[in-house]
C-alpha cells in the first residue's frame, strides 16, 4: 500500500473508484450462484498474482484514469472470500474492458456553457479474466479486513471531506444562478420567491458550517494521521443528497417557463429579427442577450443531460442515501439521547410519588 501510495504522488497519477457490484438483482446475494459469478471474484490464484473475473460499477473519469481502485462495498461472510478484494488496477490491463455511457459533451459553447467544460464520463467495468499482480492486491480473501479497510475512519474522513467541499462550491453556483434569474425577471419582491432564495442561503450556510465543525474538531487518529471529524462528514453528505435536488427544484420554481424560451443558439440573436429579439427577450434589470445567456446556463444546470447526471450524481455518488441516512441511526451512540429522557421521567415519577 505504501509503495502504490508512493507511485501514485510522485507520479501524478489519476485514480478513480469502482465499487459497486452490477444491479442485476439487487433482492440477490451470493449465496445465489448467477449473481456470484457476475460480482467480481477470483478465479485462479498464481505465483504472481491473481485472475479475477466479474464486472463492477460505476466509475466516473473512467476512459483517462491511470488506474481504477477496486473493492467489494458490501460485508461478504468468510465462505465468498474469492469476492472479498481490495485492488489496483491499470486501465489497460489486458482483459479489462470500459464500457462508457453516451457522451454529454456539448460542443456548443454559447448554448451549454458546463456542457462544453465538464463532462465526467461514467462507465462499468468488464473482467475478462484479468491478471493482477501480488503489488497490486492490497488484500484479499479475509473478509473482516477489506469490511475494516474500506470503514476506515481517516480514510473515509479524508477522502469525504472534499465532497463536502464540492457541495459547498455547487450550491454556492446553484444559488448564484436562481438569485441572477430571480432579478433578471423581476421576481425578488415576492414573498415565496425570497423564502425558496432564503432556504438556498440556509443550504449554503448548513453545509459551510459542517465543514468548519468537521475540521474545528480534527483530531488525529492512532497512528497519528489528523483527520476531520467523521460525524459531521456524514452528516454533511447525508444532507447533501436531499439539498441539491431541492435548489434544482426551487431554480425551475424561479425560472418557471423562462428556461424553455431562449433560442437555440447565439447567433441568432443577432439576425433579421434582432431589434424583435431585443425587444421581447429583455429582463427587468439585464439586456435580452445577457437574459438569454444567463437562461441558457440555467438551463444546462437543470434541463441537460450534463443537469441530470449531475443530479443524480449528488443522489447517490456517496451510495445508497437510504441506508446511508439509516446507518448514522443504527451506529449512533442512542444512550447519549435516551438517558437524559429516562432520567427525567424517574425524577418526575419521584415527585409524583411525593406529591400523592
Ligand atoms: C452519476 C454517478 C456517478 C457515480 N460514480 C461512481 C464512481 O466513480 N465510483 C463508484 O464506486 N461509484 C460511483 N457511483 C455509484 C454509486 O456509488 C451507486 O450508484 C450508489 O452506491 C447506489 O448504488 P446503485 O446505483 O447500485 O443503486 P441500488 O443499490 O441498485 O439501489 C436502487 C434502489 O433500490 C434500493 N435498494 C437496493 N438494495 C437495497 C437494500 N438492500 N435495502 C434497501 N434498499 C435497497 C435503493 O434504496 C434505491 O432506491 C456513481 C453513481 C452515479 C449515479
Amino acid at each position: 500500500m505504501t509503495a502504490y501510495y508512493e507511485q501514485a504522488r510522485d507520479n501524478d497519477l489519476f485514480l478513480t473508484t469502482a465499487i459497486l457490484d452490477p444491479q442485476i438483482d439487487r433482492s440477490a446475494g451470493l449465496d445465489n450462484e448467477r449473481i456470484a459469478e457476475r460480482f467480481l471474484h477470483v478465479v485462479k490464484e498464481t505465483s504472481d498474482g491473481i485472475v479475477v473475473r466479474g464486472a463492477k460499477m460505476i466509475a466516473t473519469g473512467a476512459p483517462y484514469t491511470h488506474d481504477f481502485i477496486i473493492f467489494s462495498f458490501l460485508q461478504f461472510q468468510t465462505e465468498h472470500r474469492h469476492h472479498a478484494h481490495i485492488l489496483i488496477v491499470p486501465a489497460n490491463a489486458q482483459g479489462l474492458h470500459i464500457v462508457c455511457r453516451e457522451s454529454f459533451a456539448e460542443v456548443t459553447e454559447p448554448n451549454h456553457i458546463l456542457g462544453s467544460r465538464y463532462e465526467e464520463m461514467d462507465a462499468v467495468l468488464f473482467f475478462d479474466d484479468v491478471f493482477i499482480p501480488w503489488e497490486r492486491v492490497l488484500l484479499y480473501g479475509d473478509t473482516e479486513k477489506v469490511l475494516t479497510l474500506r470503514a476506515n475512519k481517516t480514510a473515509n474522513a479524508l477522502a469525504f471531506h472534499q465532497t463536502v467541499v464540492r457541495y459547498v462550491a455547487k450550491l454556492e453556483f446553484v444559488t448564484g444562478v436562481a438569485f441572477a434569474v430571480a432579478e433578471a425577471i423581476g421576481v425578488t419582491g415576492y414573498l415565496h420567491i425570497q423564502e425558496k432564495l432564503g432556504e438556498l442561503l440556509t443550504q449554503v450556510d448548513t453545509m459551510k458550517a459542517l465543514v468548519i465543525a468537521s475540521e474545528t474538531m480534527a483530531c488525529p487518529d492512532e497512528s497519528g494521521v489528523w483527520g476531520p471529524e467523521l460525524s459531521y462528514i456524514d452528516t454533511a453528505r447525508n444532507v447533501g443528497t436531499r439539498f441539491y435536488p431541492r435548489a434544482i427544484e426551487i431554480l425551475q420554481q424561479v425560472g418557471g417557463g423562462g428556461f424553455v424560451q431562449t433560442p437555440s443558439g447565439m447567433g441568432d440573436f443577432y439576425g433579421s429579427i434582432s431589434k424583435l429579439m431585443h425587444l421581447y427577450f429583455e429582463g427587468a434589470s439585464v439586456s435580452a442577450e445577457k437574459k438569454v445567456q444567463l437562461f441558457k446556463l440555467a438551463w444546462d444546470l437543470i434541463g441537460s443531460p450534463l443537469g441530470a447526471r449531475h443530479e443524480l450524481y449528488e443522489r447517490f455518488y456517496a451510495g445508497d442515501p437510504v441506508r446511508a441516512y439509516a446507518s448514522q441511526y443504527t451506529r449512533a451512540d442512542k444512550t447519549a439521547f435516551t438517558e437524559p429522557v429516562w432520567k427525567l421521567l424517574k425524577e418526575a415519577s419521584k415527585h409524583g410519588a411525593k406529591r400523592i
